[in-house]
């Protein structure tokens, strides 16, 4: 009798849709995962079935309605281990930058902001219900994804990676954008896992994978002063894909108030 297959949904709460795509992308690939697991709930897939019980629910998206947080105290109900994936499910996304302000986005942006039902911050899920695994990215990556499910169908506990995306770069023999270009790059606090991409087209990481293990966020920014940088840029150098992550935010503010003071 053949063994069993892992059910597993793809969720979706308030995102752009970009880290489902990584399981569409796997084009044919996708025929050989469908051996292995059977896709219970994938609304961009479109197998709809929300109550679903499942194996694994992996969740897209950062909590940022009611309806969001709702539905992910059901999600973690109906799912033996939960898998954030990406920026906003991770740390709340780029959303998350209006929780650095204290400004009232609603008014200035909509016409009729009563219309609007959002919560005051964005989220990632983990703030709301436990999280079995997170797979960080803007937006995950095929391989990422694949060795991740690879890993429990073959009976281990995925081990996830805090490597630093420097140590990518230095095996693939890229030269040091920040060493020889002055370019503010973020490679040494953020996490590998796009093969440093960037880098390798000569250009400075802005951090798609967030804070990697132990990030020296003081020592960076202090760097990135020194090569000239204003307090409002490193600020704003870090307030990008992941400013809802500790060492970022802290960072974020740091510089922030420095700039205050400055201009005031
Ligand atoms: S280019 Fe960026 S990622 Fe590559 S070694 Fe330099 S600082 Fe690190
Ligand atoms: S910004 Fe950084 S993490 Fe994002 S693709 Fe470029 S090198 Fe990779």
């Amino acid at each position: 009798m053949p063994p069993s297959k892992l059910a597993i949904a793809i969720h979706k709460l308030t995102s752009c849709s970009g880290c489902q795509l990584a399981l569409l992308n796997q084009g044919i690939g996708l025929l050989d995962l469908l051996e292995q697991v059977e896709i219970k709930h994938f609304i961009e897939g479109g197998i709809n079935h929300f109550t679903a019980e499942v194996d694994i629910a992996f969740v897209e998206g950062s909590v940022s309605t009611s309806e969001d947080l709702e539905r992910v105290q059901h999600i973690r109900q109906r799912s033996k281990l939960v898998v954030s994936i990406g920026a906003c499910a991770t740390s709340g996304g780029i959303q998350a930058l209006r929780n650095l302000s204290d400004e009232n986005w609603l008014q200035a942006v909509y016409a009729k902001p009563e219309f609007v039902s959002s919560l005051q911050h964005s989220t990632g899920i983990a703030e709301h219900i436990k999280v079995d695994f997170e797979l960080w990215g803007c937006p995950i990556t095929v391989s990422q994804l694949n060795h991740f499910i690879q890993q429990l169908l073959l009976g281990s506990k995925p081990q996830p990676s805090g490597e630093k995306l420097c140590m990518d770069c230095k095996r693939q023999q890229q030269v040091c954008v920040l060493v020889t270009q002055q370019a503010p790059c973020l490679g040494p606090v953020v996490r590998t896992g796009c093969g440093a991409l960037c880098p390798t087209f000569g250009r400075a990481c802005y951090g798609c994978f967030g804070p990697s293990e132990q990030p020296n966020c003081d020592s960076l920014a202090n760097r990135f002063a020194g090569l000239g940088l204003m307090p409002i840029e490193i600020a704003q150098r870090f307030a990008a894909i992941h400013s809802h992550s500790p060492p970022f935010k802290d960072q974020y503010q740091r510089w922030q108030t420095i700039h205050v003071r400055e201009v005031e």
